[in-house]
């Protein structure tokens, strides 16, 4: 794997894997002949256009069986948030008019929890559901909500800042105990975690799973199909109009494939990785989020006191984020950290360490190692 590197940086230690993921070589392989030289329309009947079009559709099976969902098929987005724009949008548009109200969960994606808000806007009646210190839904919350009017239950499956993992089943359950469809946020789960059996509506995004950037998909269970959100030619049986990218597709295919293959083996490295950097830190860091259910390629930690940005200025050949981050940079901290109740100044505190498939144990110690150090000489300056 070469190594990667920064705008105009030396060598990068790349500790943000929920952000995005590095390009796999075989998916930039699988790509380049769609890139380079393969140029037809994979919708035009032409012997080039169907074969673009074939090559969609082993794509297409790929991503379904990463996904390993029975019942449903994929059609392809720009992007993990138009893919949740649309189910959203598009359940609600179809949903009979006495099912006019959504529940999701404060710690979820913006592109959910702003898609609400936007739809909230429109007349919907929206419920957002806290989550307990340990960032998980109390199923009992959700129960307590649901009724006969509750259009799409919308939960995600790993968290991108704190790597906790919801019940999806469960939640899928009791969302269609009360007639209401389940939205599942995947992004961060598919190819980690098992999709669990029970959402209708599943969104996930190639390049969390080293593809590439701008291109996602929605798997629909039969019968659960969204109104179409982008109207057009047609394309994706009519629900997702405009001309499919076959080098995206194909991408994201081979990643999914890779995924698939790979699972068992990626899934013992990230445990070692967890392993090395919980050893390498201090006692004096505390963990956000479930220490039981959550997934080991995220590490979202905070040592109070400690001022986050000022690490990573600091330590600027190393990639890593604020578990703080906030979309707009206004400075606030996260709603997903201001969830599990951390005060703002503790969560100014927090940073998140994403590793995965190209992580090196000897990059995590190195960066684990440095960051110790430089948080214990902020905390030794200020005392
Ligand atoms: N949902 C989760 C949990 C994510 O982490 C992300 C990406 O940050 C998204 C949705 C949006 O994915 P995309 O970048 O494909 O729009």
């Amino acid at each position: 794997m070469v190594a990667h590197r920064g705008p105009g940086a030396g060598r990068m230690i790349y500790l943000d894997y929920q952000a995005t993921t590095p390009v796999a070589p075989e998916v930039a392989a699988a790509m380049q002949p769609w890139i380079a030289d393969k140029f037809a329309n994979p919708h035009s009947p032409s012997t080039w256009g169907r074969e673009a079009a074939a090559a969609i559709e082993v794509a297409r099976d790929q991503v379904e069986r990463a996904i390993g969902l029975e019942g449903g098929s994929v059609a392809f987005t720009g992007s993990a948030t138009e893919a949740l724009n649309w189910a959203l949008k598009g359940t609600l548009e179809r949903a009979d008019k006495r099912r006019n109200r959504i529940i999701t969960v404060a710690t979820e994606h913006a592109a959910v929890l702003d898609t609400c808000e936007w739809l909230a806007g429109q007349g919907i009646d929206l419920t957002v559901l806290p989550v307990g210190p340990d960032g998980l839904l109390d199923l009992a919350d959700l129960e307590r909500e649901l009724d006969e009017r509750v259009a799409v239950v919308a939960v995600m499956l790993v968290n991108n800042e704190i790597g906790v993992i919801q019940p999806i089943g469960e939640i899928a359950a009791l969302a269609h105990s009360c007639g209401a469809l389940m939205l599942c946020d995947a992004v961060q789960g598919l190819g980690r975690v098992d999709i669990p059996v029970g959402p209708d509506l599943v969104a996930v995004s190639a390049h969390k799973i080293h593809g590439p950037k701008g291109i996602g998909a929605l798997w629909i269970r039969g019968g659960a199909e969204p109104a179409p959100f982008i109207h057009g030619g047609g394309q994706e049986r009519g629900l997702r109009s405009g001309t499919l990218s076959p080098a995206l597709c194909v991408g994201f295919g081979a990643a999914a494939k890779l995924v698939s293959e790979r699972r068992a083996i990626d899934h013992e490295h990230v445990e070692r990785l967890w392993i090395t950097a919980g050893s390498s830190l201090m006692t004096d860091w505390v963990i956000n989020g479930s220490t039981t259910q959550r997934y080991h390629g995220n590490l979202n930690i905070y040592w109070p006191g400690v001022d986050a940005a000022r690490l990573i200025a600091d330590l600027r050949d190393i990639a890593f984020s604020l578990g703080s981050a906030c979309a707009s940079g206004s400075g606030r901290p996260s709603h997903v950290l201001r969830a599990l109740g951390l005060s703002d100044r503790d969560a100014r505190s927090c940073i998140r360490l994403g590793f995965g498939r190209y992580t090196t144990e000897a990059e995590i110690i190195d960066a684990v190692n440095r960051i110790d150090s430089a948080a214990r000489q902020q905390r030794d300056i200020a005392a």
